[in-house]
């Protein structure tokens, strides 16, 4: 069985269940494509972060950084554990209002965010802008001045690290689209001007290394850069930060080759070398804010897809189509992304045949999983796709017009939907016919 199903997932029937919840009950209850997350597994992630900060006696903040996964309902679980929310647009801002999480507790990102939405920012007090360019500075001071307003900042720092991931997922390095490069003194001169600015509030420095990371080394460089840049700063301009946010991209396990330490030991890592740096550096220890994304709401995830067609041709690996693939999960297509999956009907059937998951979209590309074990299948049968729940539903489009699918909560046996299924309607309602 796969590993990453425990034994107590398995019903008496021999069912995946999900949250205590048998996944075939939900596919017939809500239909397929269904996206499933375990709540519990959700609030545990968070409370483990949580208690990382607590056993090392800092003052802290868990910024789910909502782009993961984006929901009302997702909104309101993490803004009743404590978290903030890394926001990176007006239709975000406005998402999370709509879910009653206060401005004050979003922290605001992006690399260009026009003069409506930093207006939008300010006038609902957000917790903090996360200064971005020279051009944003200018922004939003003139957007302070209309409005007469102050507001937090933060200066996003690149501190020059090529983490270990794929490129796509690398963004801490010099050459990258977000952020103040610090080697060429872009970082320092935007100090300097937030420093300058009466409007403007800074409390604290950020860098974001990548995603999907799973070496610790490159976190534990980061934060060491990061208290020095600091240090420096409080030495030439008496600047002292309240906070260090560190970012995410806490690497999780998709499959069985991926060997990451658990996403709160990174930050136990990261946390102790601040810690440390900041006493060596006779710098007053800051709050550590950190980002997760993927770690919190990824594992969380299954997509429930029921299987049609096949094609077998002698001597070539077989496609097992299912009735969703990129339109609700881009990420194998957009960047190889690798995923395991069960047979939900029974996922301790002994495997017999190694075949390729194909989604039911007009691109050869739309092969969901390359190389996936089963036992004999048959259509109707119903597929699990585990760690789904990071950036999928997130990224879903309705390509070819196959409607976006349901989300489901599922805890203690019980399950809610928080979004439903696209219907056909919904996909002309922005149409004007001629
Ligand atoms: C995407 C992003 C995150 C979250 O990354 P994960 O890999 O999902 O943890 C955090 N901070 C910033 C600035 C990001 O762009």
């Amino acid at each position: 069985m796969n590993e990453q199903i425990s034994s107590n997932q398995i019903n008496s029937a021999g069912h995946l269940t999900i949250g205590g919840v048998d996944t075939l009950e939900l596919a017939q209850r809500y239909g397929t494509p269904l996206i499933v997350y375990d709540v519990a597994k959700i609030k545990s992630q968070i409370h483990h972060f949580q208690k990382v900060f607590r056993d090392n006696h800092v003052k802290s903040a868990v910024v789910y950084a909502t782009k993961a996964f984006e929901s009302l309902a997702m909104f309101q679980l993490a803004n009743k554990e404590h978290c903030h929310f890394d926001v990176v647009s007006g239709g975000e801002i406005y998402a999370a209002l709509a879910a009653g999480v206060p401005g004050k507790m979003m922290i605001f990102h992006g690399n260009n965010k026009s003069r409506a939405e930093l207006e939008m920012a300010v006038r609902h007090h957000l917790g903090a802008i996360m200064l971005d360019n020279f051009h944003e500075i200018d922004l939003l001071n003139s957007v302070l001045d209309q409005m007469n307003s102050k507001i937090n900042v933060m200066i996003r720092l690149t501190p020059g690290i090529t983490a270990e991931t794929n490129s796509y997922d690398q963004t801490g390095q010099v050459d990258s689209k977000f952020g103040f490069d610090v080697q060429s003194g872009q970082g320092e001169d935007a100090l300097k001007q937030v420093l300058h600015s009466p409007r403007m509030n800074l409390i604290g420095i950020h860098c974001h290394i990548g995603s999907q990371i799973f070496d610790v080394t490159g976190f534990e460089i980061a934060a060491k850069k990061m208290v020095k840049f600091a240090a420096d700063w409080k030495r030439k301009y008496n600047f002292v930060p309240k906070i260090i946010d560190v970012g995410g991209g806490f690497g999780i396990r998709y499959v069985k080759s991926d060997h990451p330490i658990a996403p709160e030991d990174f930050v136990d890592a990261i946390v102790k070398t601040i810690k440390s740096q900041a006493a060596k550096q006779h710098l007053p220890m800051p709050a550590i804010w950190i980002e997760p994304g993927r770690s919190i709401v990824g594992p969380a995830g299954y997509n429930l897809y029921t299987i049609g067609s096949s094609k077998r041709v002698p001597g070539i690996k077989p496609y097992v189509d299912v009735d969703g693939g990129m339109g609700d999960n881009i990420r194998p297509a957009l960047y190889h992304a690798k995923y395991e999956a069960v047979l939900a009907n029974d996922p301790n059937a002994k495997p017999v045949q190694n075949v390729r998951i194909a989604g039911k979209y007009c691109e050869s590309g739309d092969i969901m999983i390359q190389n996936q074990p089963l036992p004999k299948i048959k259509p109707g049968d119903i597929l699990a796709v585990l760690d789904t729940g990071a950036y999928g539903y997130s990224m879903a489009m309705d390509y070819n017009m196959n409607p976006r699918p349901a989300v489901v909560f599922v805890e203690n046996g019980k399950s809610k939907l928080v979004i439903r299924r696209e219907t056909y309607a919904d996909m002309i309602r922005l149409n004007q016919k001629l």
